[in-house]
């Protein structure tokens, strides 16, 4: 049976999942079709930054810069339980005053840009007194201190797509492309699920190539009479350490090449350090970081720190690919991180929008621009309106009262909960009264409430997608029962 749609999405990123949700909502027939996880691509492997980029602004990308900082305060509207502000410190490394007049100029303007009045301003901050003192090198003496704001990026693509399903979008992970073909007045795709081996055709006018890095790969593949499209990519890396940051703020230092690194609150009791930024022309389903990188990384931190991070302090690793709009001029760190739409209309009148570049922190404005775009070829779509779209999980929350009502649960997982989900743990929590109630415990808080809700609600296949893109309890796997879960996770999925 083939099933009719107005829009066929591939790549479950945070760009496909923003283009399904607001389409969706729009009252658009959508489907989403995902090979692997959702944001099982670039998508979980960003600094988790919601923030117009700083940096930019030394290479004159004010408009970028505006319109991020514009997305950052929507989006902490919009998801107040996963973007949250956090306050930046900027150590003067060397304590020259032009530095500090070069660093604190640049913190005016980036005030200026931004729309979000409720943020504090940017001003100068000393850091010879605790909690900073054992923290930095003696060297270290003032920085400046200025907002941004931070995420969970996995669940962030989680969150757009139940808005998506909310709205009678369908999503599919774990979806192989059989064929993908012109077929008359429309777009015909087949895919297979990579677990039932069931087939399942879809057909729709347009056709959205929201593959991040993948995105030549598939049009040379699926698309080749089509015009290509041009990507440089470039991978980034960042190691999760074991250390908690003073005053859980976060940190941007200067490096001796000319780039800048984040230190980040990660989990409790971690940090993030990144990222890398190195040309990229290897495997997309297969990169990891290189030694080099992880030297490069301590080494660029260490210069600032009293006590230096050491290789056993790493957690864990990850690495990105980045797709950047090639302009053929600048090198890695200098390519812009702004986004292009590119939309083509074959002799048949199907159409093929193609997501080129972008960021975490502009997704939203990229869908929207996306649905804007394709309305000029679909007149009678209804009116596409610039809003605010609470995400699922931020509606209001008393906390205390929430953490009065399940005082039985250990504080720290329900910290988590509301972390990670907002409200809606509350699906799996309401009517629970000991934690009995909350069925097998596979350990690190972990019960099996949450892993029922995870399989059943969020898309989750494997133990991967629920130990590292649901949550982060990879971090503790060896304190849970992960044996015991992956037989779980397997049993239950059979069944559905
Ligand atoms: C190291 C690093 C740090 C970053 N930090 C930040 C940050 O702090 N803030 C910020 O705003 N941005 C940041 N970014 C940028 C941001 O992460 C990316 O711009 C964004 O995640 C890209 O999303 P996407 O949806 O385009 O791509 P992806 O997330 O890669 O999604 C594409 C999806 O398409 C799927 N796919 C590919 N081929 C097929 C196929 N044939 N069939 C079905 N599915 C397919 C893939 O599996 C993948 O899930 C960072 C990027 C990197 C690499």
């Amino acid at each position: 049976m083939v099933e009719k749609k107005d829009i066929i999405i591939i790549g479950g990123g945070i760009n496909g999942v923003a283009i399904a949700g607001q389409a969706a909502r729009l009252g658009l027939k959508v489907v989403l079709i995902e090979q692997n996880d959702l944001a099982s691509g670039t998508s979980s492997k960003s600094t988790q930054l919601i923030h117009g980029g700083l940096r930019y602004l030394q290479q004159y990308y004010f408009s970028l810069v505006k319109k991020a900082l514009h997305e950052r305060s929507l989006l902490i509207k919009m998801a107040p339980h996963l973007i949250k502000p956090v306050r930046f410190i900027i150590p003067y490394y060397k304590e020259s005053a032009l530095r500090r007049l070069v660093i604190r100029i640049g913190l005016f303007i980036y005030d200026h840009l931004s729309a979000h009045k409720g943020l504090e301003k940017a001003k100068s901050i000393r850091l010879n007194v605790a909690p900073y003192r054992p923290f930095f090198k003696k060297s270290i003496k003032s920085g400046a201190i200025y907002s941004d704001a931070w995420t969970h990026d996995s669940r962030l693509v989680v969150e757009w797509a139940l808005l998506a399903k909310q709205y009678q979008a369908t999503i599919l992970t774990y979806h192989t492309i059989l064929e993908l073909t012109e077929a008359g007045s429309g777009w015909q795709v087949v895919t297979e699920d990579k677990f039932s081996q069931q087939c399942s055709t879809y057909k729709a006018n347009i056709l959205i190539n929201a593959t991040g890095p993948w995105v030549e790969q598939f049009q040379k593949h699926y698309l080749a009479e089509w015009p290509t499209a041009k990507l440089r990519l470039v991978k980034g890396s960042h190691l999760v350490l074991k250390r908690e940051l003073p005053d859980n703020k976060a940190y941007l230092f200067e490096c001796a090449d000319g780039r800048v690194i984040f230190l980040t609150p990660y989990e409790p009791g971690y940090c993030l350090l990144g990222t890398t930024e190195l040309e990229y022309h290897g495997p997309l389903d297969d990169h990891s970081i290189e030694p080099a990188e992880i030297e490069y990384l301590l080494a660029a931190a260490n210069a600032y720190m009293q006590t230096p991070f050491e290789r056993q302090d790493i957690a864990t690793t990850f690495s990105g690919i980045r797709p950047l709009l090639d302009d053929e001029i600048h090198n890695a760190h200098q390519l812009s991180r702004d986004y292009q739409l590119q939309l083509q209309t074959s002799v048949k009148g199907n159409s093929v929008l193609t997501v080129l570049g972008g960021k975490l922190t502009t997704h939203r404005r990229l869908a929207l621009d996306a649905l804007i775009l394709l309305q000029k070829i679909r007149p009678c779509w209804p009116a596409i309106k610039d809003e605010t779209i609470p995400l699922p999980g931020s509606d209001l929350l008393d906390e205390v009262q929430f953490r009065q009502d399940y005082s039985f649960m250990p504080m720290p997982v329900l910290s988590r909960y509301l972390r990670c989900y907002g409200t809606l743990c509350l699906f799996w929590l309401r009517g629970k009264n000991i934690l009995a109630d909350l069925g097998i415990d596979f350990g690190a808080g972990l019960y099996q409430v949450e892993v029922d809700y995870l399989l059943a609600q969020e898309w989750v296949k494997s133990v991967d997608d629920l130990l590292w893109r649901r949550t982060r309890l990879g971090l503790c796997a060896e304190e849970i029962d992960v044996g015991r879960l992956k037989e779980y996770i397997q049993r239950k999925n059979v069944y559905k």
